[in-house]
């Protein structure tokens, strides 16, 4: 296993639409791992393949864990097509969203290639995604809430979308200016800050 550098806004190929995965073999397994071991290592809750500059469809997510006498749902839940709730570490090949819910949500974002960056994003509340899981096996995933948040965001990147060019166009202006003001000047990534 090894860690992996993240590409850092505004680095191009963060707006690279990736080719998807031919072969789900021993290198997209390894790699698969890299890139978790990278995300827990941030710390973050998700990865896809363009933030490493690796040109594949594939993406890492952490979903939240419920307690056994967890009643508080408002965190979302994913389960797969069986209905096993998926929490913990899911890694995606070649994902794709297949249904969107109508209703939205509003959520913090934030990335780990737009490091010091926290905006509200309006996203459809649930999706239904499919793809492939590092066996090569179908899988297929229904997320409510902030896990389906999680893989919109991941598979946004895969298209070469970030989280910023989702906000409202005033404050997108605002969010990109500022962060290339911050780029020109020499300013950006910040420092870390032990917040
Ligand atoms: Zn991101």
């Amino acid at each position: 296993m090894a860690l992996m550098k993240v590409l850092i806004y505004p680095d191009r190929f963060l707006r690279k639409k990736v080719d998807r995965v031919e072969n789900v073999d021993d290198e997209i397994r390894t790699l698969l791992e890299d890139m978790a071991e990278t995300m827990y290592a941030a710390p973050g809750v998700g990865l896809a393949g363009t933030q490493v500059g690796v040109n594949k469809r594939v993406i890492v997510v952490d979903f939240p864990v419920h307690d056994e006498d967890d009643t508080d749902e408002s965190v979302g839940w994913a389960e797969d097509k069986d209905g096993n709730r998926l929490e913990g570490l899911l890694s995606i090949v070649n994902p794709e969203i297949k249904d969107f819910a109508k209703d939205e949500i509003t959520w913090e974002e934030g990335c780990l290639s737009i490091p010091g960056v926290y905006e509200d994003v309006k996203r459809p509340v649930g999706v239904t995604v499919t793809g492939l899981d590092p066996s090569g096996k179908e899988i297929i995933v229904h997320a409510v809430g902030f896990p389906a948040v999680e893989l919109q965001h991941e598979i946004d990147h895969l298209d070469g979308i970030l989280f910023i060019d989702r906000l409202m166009p005033v404050k997108r202006r605002l969010v990109k200016k500022r962060l290339d003001k911050a780029v020109a000047e020499g300013n950006y990534p910040p420092p870390p800050s032990d917040e």
